[in-house]
């Protein structure tokens, strides 16, 4: 990673932006347009940079912390294979690009005014607004559990003292103790997360209390890249990681924070930490906004991110409901292409383009030993769709499985420096 701010510009974003023109009519702005961007992280700080190389065009971004700290790759912290300042961006570099960035919470979005207003008093005028405020948590979606428990039971699941948190109490298990991780129910962001999480901490445990054990309380019936785990799992920690799924009570559980006990189909186990990732819905700024619908998330139309609620509002990454991509950091860096696409050719005398998008996650199930699983999307009826996908083979040699690894890493460290263009904080 560099200290220096790299240009983004027009024509780089298409180079990589895969996309194909299309003879549609654009507006022509009168002066200078306004696009205020709510969260700085993967999707939002994105297309802040995609935005900023723009003439005619003043944006604003809108960040509540002036640190972020990235979700992806804090599993690997949690296993001790990175440092918690690996993970940490400042606002600097894209401030560099002319971006004006405004460290405040966003707290109503007026839409028949276009205006955004701040926690601090501020009101920030808009003519397109870009929403990528990532996820909230359902309350009450784990009985026995709330927000105010994360502090004994953690969610780790935003990014920052969460994290920490859980890498020491992991480190503060007995030998041969119990963790237990209640994993959530679909949608959720970054559908591997949970059990890359269990891979670290069993990597983790391996190192330094190799007695211990995992139980994973699952609702789901299966998860992403089972099959590849179960054998990773196998290989790698045998005898360590239980899975409780649906059909055993993996749906039916019940926490008892002040006590550290959870309740299993009506068994009550004595465990040593719990990691309860709860069920999630668009940040909260998207309901404010008024473009969630009853599911909690904001549908968008695929063909541009625009809301389906308020064409002058494009919803990104984590809070947008789009169709077939995973809630990923990549999937959110690849959305804000199409949605500066889309906001240009609306505003400026730009081309129009047909909206290809692409992801793909990795997970690390043990040091060298990485899988990953992606795909190309297009635009369907309004959804975004797969056109194709590759996933990891189970049985695959280790040089392969060493060269998946090697690629995440190399993916952390262009998307970062995509985003951030600076050295961690
Ligand atoms: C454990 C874990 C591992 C992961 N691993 C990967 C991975 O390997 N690869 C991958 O691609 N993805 C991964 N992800 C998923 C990835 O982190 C998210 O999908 C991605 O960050 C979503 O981007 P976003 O812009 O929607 O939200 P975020 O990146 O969360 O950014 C949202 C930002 O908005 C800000 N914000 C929210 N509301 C407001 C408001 N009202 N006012 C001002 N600011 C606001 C927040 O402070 C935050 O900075 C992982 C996630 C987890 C939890």
């Amino acid at each position: 990673m560099t200290g220096q701010t790299l240009p983004v510009s027009r024509r780089m974003f298409l180079a990589t932006g895969a996309a194909t023109m299309l003879a549609a009519p654009a507006l022509r702005a009168q002066g200078t347009a306004r696009v205020v961007i709510i969260g700085g992280g993967a999707g939002g700080a994105s297309a802040a940079r995609m935005l900023a190389a723009q003439p005619g065009i003043h944006v604003t971004l809108v960040e509540a912390n002036p640190v972020y700290t990235t979700c992806f790759f804090s599993n690997l912290y949690l296993g001790g294979l990175r440092s918690f300042d690996s993970l940490q961006y400042g606002y600097g570099g894209i401030a560099g690009t002319g971006v004006q960035v405004i460290h405040d919470r966003a707290v109503a979005v007026d839409r028949d005014r276009r205006m955004v207003i701040l926690a601090e008093g501020a009101r920030l005028s808009y003519d397109r607004l870009v929403l990528s405020p990532g996820i909230d948590f359902v309350n009450g979606s784990v009985p026995g559990w709330s927000l105010n428990d994360a502090q004994t039971m953690p969610h780790a699941y935003r990014a920052g003292p969460q994290t920490q948190l859980l890498a020491r109490l992991l480190r503060a298990i007995p030998q041969g103790g119990l963790f237990a991780m209640v994993a959530p129910p679909n949608p959720y962001r970054c559908p591997p997360g949970p059990y890359e999480r269990v891979s670290m901490v069993a990597h983790l445990f391996k190192e330094r209390n190799p007695t211990a054990k995992i139980l994973i309380l699952d609702p789901k019936p299966g998860f992403a890249k089972q099959a590849l785990f179960l054998e990773g799992w196998q290989h790698h920690y045998p005898g360590m990681i239980e899975r409780i799924g649906p059909d055993f009570g993996g749906a039916d559980v019940q926490l008892r924070p002040g006590s550290n006990q959870i309740i299993v189909d009506g068994q009550v186990q004595q465990v040593d930490l719990c990691n309860v990732i709860p069920a999630q819905k668009a940040g909260a700024i998207a309901d404010l906004a008024g473009v969630t619908d009853d599911t909690g998330w904001a549908p968008v139309n695929g063909a541009s991110m625009a809301s389906l609620a308020d064409p002058r509002i494009f919803v990104l990454g984590d809070s947008a409901d789009q169709g077939d991509m995973p809630k990923s950091a990549y999937s959110a860096n690849s959305q804000a292409r199409v949605a500066v696409d889309s906001i240009l050719s609306q505003l400026m005398d730009a081309p129009a383009y047909v909206a290809t998008y692409a992801n793909t996650c990795w997970s690390l199930i043990a040091p060298g030993d990485a899988v990953r699983v992606g795909a190309s999307y297009g635009a369907k009826d309004g959804r975004i769709v797969a056109t194709d996908s590759f996933i990891s083979q189970p049985s695959e040699d280790a040089a392969r499985r060493r060269a998946t690894a090697s690629q995440a890493e190399a993916w952390y460290d262009s998307i970062t420096a995509e985003i951030f263009s600076e050295a961690p904080v």
